[in-house]
Formats: C-alpha cells, sequence, structure tokens
C-alpha cells in the first residue's frame, strides 16, 4: 500500500480562492502589515512567501524592515504604533528575532485583535477556553488539511509529538476542540513509538529528520508532517520514507504542511479585519 499525498498546494488554493472572493465583497481590503528584523535568510524567505500570498488575494500588506541591531524600545514602539493605527488589521512579527531581543514581551504587546500569529496569551487562553480568538496558523492548517481529505477527528485517537506553543499545544487544543481524544507527547516520553502506535492521526512537530519510523505507525493511520530538518542540502521531514508504506495518508515534506501555515495567515487577517470592524 502506498499512502495518499495530502497535497498542501491543494488546500492552499482552496483557501486563497475562498479569501480572495470574499475580499472582493468586501469596502475596503484588509490591511497586513508584517515586521521583519535582520536579514535572516529563513525570515526573509517566508516573509517573502506569505506577503507574496497577501497580494495574490488582494490584501493590502507592507514588511517594516528594521535593521539586526534594532534595540528592545525601538521594535515595542514600532509595535505600539501599528496598534494604535486604526487602518492595520493584522501584525505579524516574523520570528525569531536576532538576539539580544526579546520575543515575549513583544507578542504580549501585540494587540489581541490584530495578532494574526495567535500568539499573544489571550488569544491562547481563548484557544484553551473554547472561546473566539485568532489561532495560530500551523495548527490552524493542519486542522484545514485533515477537513479537506475528510479525515474525521470526532472520536479519533490523535498523537500530537512536540508540545511548543508554536505548533504542539496549539494544535492539541483544536484537535481536542474537535472531539478528538489527545496525547501530547514530547522528548520525555517514555516509549514514544506505543504512543504514537495508538493513534488513528499522527502530528509529528519535533523538527528531527525521520523520527517517526514504519514500526511507529499503525497501518491505515493519517501522518501529518510538520517538522523541518535540512539533510544534506535537502529539507526533510519528522516522517520516515517508508512509513508511506503504512499509512493510509501522509503530508509530504516539503509541499504539505508549510504552503497551508502560509495560508492560514492571509485567512486569519480576513478574520481579524472581519472582527475588528465589524463586518459580517
Ligand atoms: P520546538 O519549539 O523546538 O519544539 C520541538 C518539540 O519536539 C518539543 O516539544 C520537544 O520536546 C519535542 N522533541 C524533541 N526531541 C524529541 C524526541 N526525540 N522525541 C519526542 N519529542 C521530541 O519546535 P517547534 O517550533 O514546535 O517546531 C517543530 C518543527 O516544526 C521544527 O522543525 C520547525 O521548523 C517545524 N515547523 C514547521 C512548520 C510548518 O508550517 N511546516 C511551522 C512551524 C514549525 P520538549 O518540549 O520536551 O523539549
Amino acid at each position: 500500500m502506498v499512502a495518499e499525498r495530502l497535497e498542501g498546494r491543494v488546500v492552499s488554493d482552496a483557501i486563497a480562492t475562498r479569501v480572495s472572493e470574499r475580499i472582493a465583497s468586501l469596502p475596503i481590503a484588509p490591511n497586513l502589515v508584517f515586521v521583519r528584523v535582520g536579514e535572516d535568510p529563513a525570515s526573509v524567505s517566508y516573509v517573502r512567501s506569505k506577503s507574496r500570498l497577501a497580494q495574490r488575494v488582494g490584501l493590502r500588506t507592507r514588511t517594516l524592515v528594521l535593521a539586526a541591531d534594532t534595540d528592545q524600545g525601538t521594535l515595542e514602539h514600532t509595535i505600539r504604533e501599528l496598534n494604535r493605527d486604526d487602518d492595520v488589521d493584522g501584525i505579524l512579527v516574523q520570528l525569531p528575532l536576532p538576539a539580544p531581543l526579546d520575543e515575549a514581551p513583544v507578542l504580549v504587546l501585540i494587540d489581541p485583535d490584530k495578532d494574526v500569529d495567535g500568539f499573544h496569551p489571550i488569544n491562547v487562553g481563548k484557544l484553551w477556553s473554547g472561546l473566539d480568538g485568532l489561532v495560530p496558523c500551523t495548527p490552524l492548517g493542519i486542522l484545514a488539511i485533515l477537513d479537506h481529505y475528510g479525515v474525521p477527528l470526532e472520536g479519533a485517537r490523535v498523537t500530537v509529538v512536540g508540545r511548543s506553543n508554536l505548533v504542539g499545544k496549539p494544535v492539541a487544543a483544536l484537535c481536542l476542540r474537535r472531539h478528538a481524544t489527545v496525547t501530547l507527547a514530547h522528548s520525555r516520553t517514555r516509549d514514544l513509538g506505543a504512543s504514537v502506535r495508538a493513534a488513528d492521526i499522527v502530528i509529528a512537530a519535533v523538527g528531527r529528520a525521520g523520527l517517526v519510523g514504519a514500526d511507529m505507525v499503525r497501518p491505515g493511520a493519517t501522518v501529518i508532517d510538520v517538522g523541518v530538518s535540512r539533510v544534506d542540502g535537502r529539507i526533510v521531514g519528522d516522517v520516515a520514507p517508508e512509513v508511506w508504506d503504512v499509512a493510509a495518508r501522509v503530508t509530504p515534506m516539503p509541499g504539505g504542511t508549510g504552503l497551508v501555515t502560509v495560508a492560514m495567515v492571509i485567512q486569519n487577517t480576513l478574520r481579524a479585519a472581519r472582527r475588528r470592524r465589524g463586518w459580517a
């Protein structure tokens, strides 16, 4: 058996079409501002791809580029200004910030209603409380992939490997919200294989090439690969290639979750604008 490929591009295109149709019907295009500090090549490339998609779907967007040696006070002043600007609907500070800048105070400063990354503690609290807030993009994208390909969550056993604030914890919260039974595994989990083998849906968000092997996956499971590693110059995921012979469905890496993460930034911006501006 070779697993079905859960194509990120297909899901991302469907989201982009939906968002652009909605934007075309609005009185004014929502406005998304990226804040990038320094010239880290990965950050430059991530912001570029998000910004390109934002333009493609008709959002207004601009990128504020601050020098790598920007001090904490200047960065925080920039965020306050964007918070105050009533014409800005979404603020996305590209992480990681260069040392010695401290991320936590910056993320807390972003107006929770403009927090399209969904990292503000108010949005985190809303997610775990079942309230309506902005949710981080990679976890939202994972759910969008499962929904697009008709993988049911209700009653499913989901094992998430990785417990970061960025991916593991919020995707666990989303799955729980959708009535899955969730195991959240991490580096201290005893017998990781047993936890993964018990799952109908495996979400691997670690960043260790091939951590999830074929012997760890239940035949017929759905496997979502989030981890990104570079091996011999190639991008690979947490999921070993042999898993494709065991699982029913797998997201490719690259070509899976990353593309949908980008699409969720534009969906979140539309959502933030609708909530802020009182559009239905
Ligand atoms: P992170 O903050 O480094 O978290 C990694 C998690 O993996 C931690 O919870 C860690 O456990 C756990 N872990 C480490 N080694 C493990 C092991 N041997 N067995 C089980 N768990 C282990 O990383 P992150 O920000 O969540 O990102 C995870 C990966 O996803 C990275 O490769 C990142 O580049 C990628 N990513 C991809 C996308 C996408 O769109 N595809 C988006 C964001 C991130 P402890 O908590 O115990 O240390």
